[in-house]
């Protein structure tokens, strides 16, 4: 249970055509993570799925049957929102059980579902409070609960965690993560920020303008880009992106080189440049770096204790086999 074949799948609002026509496989119990630039058409694409949106053209089935003209509520999927929306005047047990009464489930199926995702979640202890009672984290796991009770095919999760502090993200990622591995069902979850994606998927569908870019797992993505958008989207900081008679050198239309790739000595090295600004995060420095001849400001990772003055004359030498090299319209050159 749980496997969703889109074939052909368009969508037009108007004349605007968001989803060119696309094909994509996702495997039962699969992390899948669609991330993409604001506007790209992610959300477009997990409210078609859903069936919150018609397609224009092409077929969704959901483990093997034709869904494409099914309702929302007959795909067996549930989707969590950005904004989790809960009723305020119903506690916590009666806002998990609400899609479950309109469902006509018994009380005790009810009951028992609750218990079962409230254990789950960790929301035991809070079960008769109100939402004013809960802090975001929680009230976000609510949503959550609500979701798990229906028992889906699949969760549809469209950047549920935008709502909430950098600190509480960075939780509530890692307990998503962590309800997949107990409940292995499949997952589709959309963000516009790369490192939730290299975090939590077992696979990413890059897309740009409604086309994917590329799909694979988190280090296929980051080790071996297959274009210029990925190479830049993928990694915090981004790429070192470099053309011209540097690029030449190497037979390629532009080279990218990863901040950690490139190494530092104020010796020696392939390229001449002076220091910039230093950012310190304690674990690393990262040394800004402007080369003659190469026109944007490159980025490097050295140790945390690294120190330079602005100004100072420093050496860049690129990993030869971490160099990615891109030809003229941007595709990566194997
Ligand atoms: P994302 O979730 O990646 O930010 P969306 O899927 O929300 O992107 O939107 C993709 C594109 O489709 C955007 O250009 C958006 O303006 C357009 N779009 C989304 N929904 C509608 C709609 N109901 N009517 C017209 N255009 C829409
Ligand atoms: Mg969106």
């Amino acid at each position: 249970m749980g496997r969703i074949e889109l074939k052909g799948v368009q969508k037009e609002f108007g004349s605007v055509h968001v989803i060119p026509p696309l094909d994509l496989g996702i495997e039962n119990g699969e992390f899948v993570v669609f991330v993409g630039p604001s506007g790209c058409g992610k959300s477009t694409l997990l409210r078609l799925i859903a069936g919150l949106e018609d397609v224009t053209a092409g077929v969704i089935e959901i483990d093997g049957k034709d869904a494409t003209d099914l309702s929302p509520g007959k795909r067996g999927l549930a989707m969590v929102f950005q904004s989790y929306a809960l009723y305020p005047h119903l506690t916590v047990a009666q806002n998990i059980a609400f899609p479950m009464r309109m469902a006509g489930l018994s009380r005790d199926e009810q009951a028992r579902r609750i218990d079962n995702a409230a254990e789950v979640l960790n929301l035991t202890d809070y079960l008769g409070r109100r939402p004013k009672e809960l802090s975001g984290g929680q009230r976000q796991r609510v949503a959550i609960g609500r979701a798990i009770v229906r028992e889906p095919a699949a969760f549809l999760f469209d950047e549920p965690l935008s709502n909430l502090d950098a600190a509480l993200r960075v939780g509530m990622r890692q307990e998503i993560t962590e309800l997949h591995k107990r409940l292995e069902t499949t997952m589709i979850y959309v963000t516009h920020d790369q490192v939730e994606a290299m975090t939590m998927a077992d696979k990413i569908v890059v897309l740009n303008a409604g086309v994917i870019e590329q799909i694979g797992s988190p280090l296929e993505l980051y080790d071996t880009p297959c274009n210029l958008f990925v190479a830049s989207f993928i990694g915090s900081p981004k790429m070192n992106i470099i053309s011209g008679i540097q690029a030449d050198k190497y037979g390629a239309a532009s080279i990218g080189i990863r901040p950690e790739h490139l190494t530092i000595s104020t010796d020696s090295g392939e390229w001449k440049g002076t220091a910039g600004i230093s950012e310190h995060l304690g674990s690393d420095t990262f040394v800004r770096v402007t080369v003659n001849g190469i026109e944007d400001t490159l980025t490097i990772r050295a140790p945390g204790k690294f120190r330079l003055a602005i100004g100072d004359t420093v050496y860049l030498s690129p990993e030869l086999e971490n160099l990615h090299k891109f030809d003229k319209s941007g595709e990566r050159i194997t």
